[in-house]
């Protein structure tokens, strides 16, 4: 303990507590007033069939720049957005910018392009979920199977009261459940028996690695999970083409990840599919 090994390291740690208290606090502040300072914006990762190589949706991923912070990353400012219940404004408001853009995209694909939003589990606190997001729908005219809300595992074992009922009416919208980081929570598997999701995002930490630490097993097990219970199964993270190829041959369906693009600015995710478009 620092206590124990003397002032020095005491005075240490507290310095870092301080430190990482005036961060947060400065965050906190800044991201009250990111939303009607227009500092939020959206990129758009492509999901990608593994079979045709087709981009068949995309991932909205919150982008935040401040002009005293600067580039803020997610994993940064998502906890404080939590922590302080921002995360309900800022979600509705990538929600309604998901659905807007999306339908907009319609009109440049032959194929009807998905678009998969995070959803935070205090978005769940409040019991009007179902109802925000059946309204965005209608507002954009969105068919609401091209709309899929990625939920992690953690939701489910915070088990707050009214999540699985919300979730519930969500999926009977006719909206996409899925779980995003799988394999990664604490979650028992029977969750994936009560409420029937849509498909399982294989989490990074079981692609990265492979092949030079790792054989995949733990990415197979999950394929085989998936083909049992009929779920849909995404790769995120995937980087390499030798990645690709595993999953392609243990039938993962699609992939995610920088082998095939980052996450894009809605310019450039838009070139992308114009010209998926023109090779069609
Ligand atoms: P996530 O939902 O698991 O998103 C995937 C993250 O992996 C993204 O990080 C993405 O940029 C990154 N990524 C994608 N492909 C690769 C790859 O091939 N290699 C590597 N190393 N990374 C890759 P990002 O954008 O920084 O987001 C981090 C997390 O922040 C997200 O993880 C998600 O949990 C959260 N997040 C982002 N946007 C939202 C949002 O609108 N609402 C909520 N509640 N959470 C969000
Ligand atoms: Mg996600
Ligand atoms: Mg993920
Ligand atoms: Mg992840």
């Amino acid at each position: 303990y620092a206590l124990q090994t003397g002032d020095n390291t005491y005075v240490f740690y507290e310095k870092e507590i301080r430190e990482n208290y005036l961060n947060n606090l400065k965050l906190e502040t800044e991201l009250r007033s990111a939303l009607e300072n227009n500092e939020l914006s959206l990129n758009y990762q492509p999901q990608v069939q593994v079979g045709s190589r087709a981009i068949i949706a995309s991932e909205a991923l919150l982008r935040w720049h401040n002009k005293n912070l600067g580039q803020v990353s997610p994993g940064d400012f998502i906890p404080v957005a939590e922590r302080t219940n921002l995360i309900i404004p800022i979600g509705n408001w990538v929600l309604e910018e998901a659905i807007r853009q999306n339908q907009k995209w319609q009109q440049l694909t032959n194929e009807p392009l998905g678009v998969a939003v995070n959803l935070s589990p205090v978005q769940f606190k409040k019991s009007d979920l179902p109802k925000i997001i059946k309204e965005l729908l209608e507002k954009y005219q969105m068919p609401a199977e091209l709309l899929e809300v990625e939920i992690t595992e953690g939701i489910l074992v915070e088990n707050m009261v009214g999540t699985g009922s919300q979730l519930e009416q969500i999926k009977a919208l006719g909206v996409k459940v899925a779980i995003d980081d799988f394999g990664t929570g604490y979650s028992s598997l029977k969750y994936l028996q009560n409420l029937n999701f849509d498909k399982l995002k294989i989490d990074r930490e079981f692609i990265k690695d492979y092949p030079e630490n790792d054989s995949g097993s733990i990415a197979k097990t999950i394929l085989n999970l998936a083909a049992q219970l009929e779920l849909h199964v995404i790769a995120e993270g995937v980087e390499t083409h030798e990645q690709f190829l595993f999953l392609k041959e243990n039938n993962c369906h699609e992939i995610q990840g920088y082998y095939f693009s980052k996450p894009l600015s809605v310019k450039d995710f838009e070139i992308l599919i114009t010209e998926q478009n023109q090779v069609d």
